[in-house]
């Protein structure tokens, strides 16, 4: 007998496997996905590991494959423990993440009847069980739930259980079928045949419809149906003209369901090859290149680098050259880049350097679509796989080369839902288990990876200057305005004098511009208007956050509470302001100060469609507005070149949150979205308003000077002793009642220091118990425990931790 550690899709189950025995007659390996009987039920499980001899005295046996084939590959099926013991997930919910899309679906029980034992009496069987043995035997075999509809749900149960232990009926399993979502397409055919049509086009020339004409001759051409979309497209016709012709009785519409290929981004794409490399490029990938090498005759174990480069340094052309060279030796490539960052620009970039050998993952692909890409990825179809953050866990054979573009990106950790990975450490894990090479790509690095970049950790490689528009082409130059100055010069618009005369000078030139407002943050924060001070808590040095609801300024980090005070404390000026104009509000008064101007907003409020991102982009880039307003989404990647001038309305907002990493997304931010300005010939510049003009990140971005902020902030971090020198665990706890939630968090502190004095551990703190930065969600109320450490998933696995808590480890906001 073997025996099989198997990771089973129940709750109960959390971050252990179970012991099942392995029936003579199946073949089963690691990662193989199986039935495996649990109490009543039978359930997915995956093989995570073969054993000689089981872990329990007591073992079921597997009840079946589900699969034929392995679905994990050896190294995948490591990191699913890593990533439950690291991040204390459930098992099965970072086994999850690797499985088919899908794959999670509910078990359909049939019952059939394979053949009736020879000499078995059948007049033995009662006159229920001979109905039962009808109703299967006729149609070959029986849902269960069907059964149950027409015997009722005990009695089915009942009867089949004793047909089965008199060995006439056996149960089967199957899984539920993908629902896919059909794709309803309008198509365009003739309705006459093909002269009557030709002869109908003459007629219309002749009376001057030539929309209709063209619509009729383009129609005639084709063999079948066509795409309404692709007539339009060839024909410039419109719905009138399709209309006109339909009630002529010379044309057909019909609905015709059509299955997407996602691949259809490779078609009609045409090659491209790789540039020559600048000289910075060059070393850049000639190190990459020698790595890659090395890996491949295993003379060294796979290094990550840090490519470090500005915005238009030619980042990508050293992705795409990496990526044929692991090519060449014989290997695969995954390219995750941010989802909002996965546009056809991008695709296009990737699918024109390896026709057809492209794979894209994105969430607007249905059920159906991301379940054939995955199959074909798993058969080694693509040299290179794109996605967000979860194509980590694409199942690319061979695996060579991960690169992660803006590594910085704080979508890259999964924090809302289990297992609360950072899809950077799992894909540097990913690749220690495969021999891949990491590539992190980044104009702003993280700091906790230039931090290990500095250390060796990882190799630092970079690109200092501009590709973009011509070589070492200069950044936009960047003025701060100082927003104190201006009201005392008495102006209080959203738009200081220099940014309103910037603004009309990009319009009389017919020009673009971007506004740039980050309004993030569900609460708002509290700003003297005369000089600038921001009310902090006295203890933790974070911003205190205003509580609409209790109208008092809270710390986030230890409770502390005060009333919003009438004059401020640091000038006694009366005039104290909440901080939280949004991008709509600016619009508006965009709208009264630049009359002329076509505004164009773009945020998440006006997004919500499905292509209406794209929709804003080409509107804008087809210069049909003259300004665009957003949120951070303008500040991503986009490349417009007819855009000359960027204004931050407020750099503040984001400085202002109660997080230590305020001052390095701040950083990141102005750095993005300075860096949309200048990308043409007409060059740009950019305008900062803020507050706080002398904030090191907001120097260090107006100078483009990475050194300058990182300097600055890793001296915080040590002195404050934050990431990367400890690491973080955040503790939330739920609940309907404010009350029992802060109890049941300060249990939970006692439990943990009790724990730590116990075992003695020095370098383990704990700050809290306070209201979670978003205090009440949905109905429920949240107070969160922080730890700060160094091994602090190993600690937290051995204290037991009830139902309505969440732990984070490594979170990127507390
Ligand atoms: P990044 O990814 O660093 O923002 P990109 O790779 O997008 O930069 O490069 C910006 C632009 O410069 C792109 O249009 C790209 O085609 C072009 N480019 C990159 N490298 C070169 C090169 N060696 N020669 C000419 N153009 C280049
Ligand atoms: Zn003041
Ligand atoms: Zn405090």
């Amino acid at each position: 007998m073997r025996y099989a550690e198997v990771s089973v899709n129940s709750p109960v189950a959390q971050r252990r496997t179970f012991s099942y025995a392995i029936p003579q007659d199946l073949i089963i390996d690691v990662g193989q996905a199986v039935w495996a009987p649990f109490g009543e039920k039978l359930l997915q499980g995956i093989v995570l590991e073969l054993i000689p001899f089981p872990a329990v005295e007591e073992t079921r046996e597997i009840a079946g494959t589900i699969d034929p084939h392995p679905l994990l590959s050896p190294a995948q099926v490591s990191l699913t423990r890593w990533i439950s013991e690291y991040y204390l997930s459930p098992l099965f919910d970072a086994v999850a993440l690797m499985l088919p899309p899908g794959f999670e679906r509910r078990v359909v029980t049939f019952v059939s009847i394979p053949s009736i034992p020879d000499g078995f009496d059948l007049s033995s069987l009662t006159t229920k069980q001979k109905h039962a043995l009808e109703l299967i035997r006729r149609p070959g075999k029986a849902n269960l739930k069907q059964l149950e509809k027409t015997l009722g749900k005990k009695e089915t149960r009942a009867v089949v259980s004793q047909l089965v232990r008199q060995g006439l009926a056996v149960r089967n399993y199957e899984l539920e079928s993908v629902k896919v979502k059909p794709k309803i397409e309008t198509y365009l055919q003739l309705a006459v045949d093909i002269d009557e049509a030709r002869q109908e086009a003459t007629k219309s020339r002749e009376k001057r419809t030539t929309k209709q004409a063209n619509l009729l001759d383009f129609l005639a051409e084709q063999h079948e149906p066509v795409p309404l979309a692709e007539a339009r497209k060839r024909t410039k016709c419109n719905k009138a003209i399709v209309d006109a012709l339909v009630n002529k009785g010379l044309v057909t519409v019909q609905q015709i369901e059509v299955r997407r290929d996602p691949l259809s981004y490779n078609k009609g794409i045409a090659p491209s090859y790789p540039l020559s490399l600048t000289a910075a490029q060059e070393s850049a990938f000639r190190s990459i290149q020698s790595s890659l090498q090395e890996v491949a005759e295993e003379h060294i174990s796979p290094p990550v680098f840090l490519l470090h480069g500005v915005t238009g340094s030619g980042k990508t052309e050293i992705y795409l050259q990496a990526l044929a060279e692991t090519v060449r030796l014989g290997k695969r490539g995954i390219v995750l880049v941010p989802e909002i960052a996965l546009t056809p620009q991008t695709i296009e970039r990737f699918a024109s350097r390896f026709p057809n050998k492209v794979a894209i993952l994105h969430s607007k692909l249905s059920l159906g679509e991301q379940f054939d890409e995955w199959r074909r990825i798993k058969n080694g179809e693509f040299d290179v796989v794109i996605g967000p953050r979860s194509a980590i866990f694409a199942p690319q054979p061979d695996l060579g080369l991960i690169v992660i573009d803006e590594e910085h990106e704080w979508t890259y950790k999964q924090h809302d839902q289990s297992p609360r990975y950072h899809t950077r450490d799992v894909a540097i894990k990913l690749a220690g288990l495969t021999g891949a090479v990491v590539v992190l790509g980044s104009a702003t690095p993280d700091v906790e990876t230039f931090y290990h970049a500095q250390r060796g950790d990882y190799r630092l490689l970079q690109l200092p200057e501009r590709v973009v528009p011509r070589e070492n082409a200069p950044l936009p130059q960047v003025t701060i305005v100082d927003l104190r100055e201006e009201l005392k010069a008495g102006n209080r618009s959203l738009f200081s004098r220099s940014l309103a005369q910037a603004i009309e000078k990009v319009l009389t030139n017919r020009e673009q511009a971007i506004l740039f407002l980050n309004r993030r943050g569900a609460a708002t924060s509290i700003q003297c208007r005369n000089c600038g001070y921001v009310l902090r808590c006295n203890r933790c040095e974070v911003t205190l956050t205003y509580h609409l609801a209790e109208d008092n300024l809270v710390c986030h980090q230890c409770n502390y509470r005060i009333p919003v005070p009438q004059i401020c404390p640091q000038c006694l000026s009366r005039r104290i302001k909440y901080l939280g104009v949004g991008t709509q509000k600016l619009e508006q008064e965009a709208s009264y100060a630049f009359p002329q101007a076509r505004l164009l907003r773009w945020d998440s409020d006006v997004t919500k469609g499905k292509h209406s991102h794209q929709e804003i982009l080409n509107r804008f880039r087809s210069q049909e507005a003259d300004i665009l307003i957003g949120t951070q989404m303008v500040a991503k990647g986009l490349d417009l070149p007819q855009v000359t001038l960027v204004g931050v309305v407020s750099a503040d907002t984001g400085l202002n949150l109660p997080d230590f990493r305020a001052g390095e997304r701040t950083f990141q931010l102005l750095s993005q979205v300075a860096g949309r300005a200048g990308r043409g010939p007409s060059g740009g510049e950019a305008i900062f308003q803020t507050y706080s003009p002398e904030h090191y990140a907001i120097q260090a971005a107006a100078q483009h000077d990475y050194t300058l902020f990182y300097d600055k902030e890793i001296a915080y971090r040590r002195q404050l002793h934050n990431p990367p020198f400890t690491r973080l665990a955040s503790l939330i706890y739920t609940h309907t009642n404010d009350a029992h939630c802060q109890k049941e968090a300060e249990r939970m502190k006692r439990r943990i220091i009790e724990e730590r004095d116990a075992r003695g551990i020095a370098d383990l703190s704990l700050i809290g118990p306070a209201p979670a930065f978003i205090h009440r969600l949905r109905g429920r109320f949240r107070w969160q425990l922080v730890l700060r450490g160094s091994e602090l998933s190993a600690f937290l696995s051995q204290i037991p931790i009830p139902q309505g808590w969440t732990v984070d480890i490594d979170p990127v906001g507390v």
